[in-house]
């Protein structure tokens, strides 16, 4: 089982972390609001954790073409 982060713009997978190398608090889940929590973190039927967030090409694409964030903000 493992952390996946992906982006959730261009569905790009970015990293992975295996559950038993990292926890929560390191990769800074532990910080986000239960709202946060909802909207970025999903768990898959196979135990996975992915968490969405935008991958550094897409978040250039915002940068060059506000009116691309109409899809969806990039988090900070
Ligand atoms: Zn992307």
């Amino acid at each position: 089982m493992s952390y996946r982060y992906v982006c959730r713009c261009c569905g790009m997978k970015i990293v992975e972390f295996d559950q038993s190398a990292v926890n929560e608090v390191q990769l800074g889940l532990d910080s986000l609001t239960p709202e946060e929590r909802q909207h970025i973190i999903s768990k898959e039927q196979d135990g996975d954790t992915v968490i969405r967030i935008v991958c550094d090409y897409c978040r250039e694409a915002f940068n060059q073409h506000p009116e691309l964030s109409l899809i969806g903000s990039p988090l900070q």
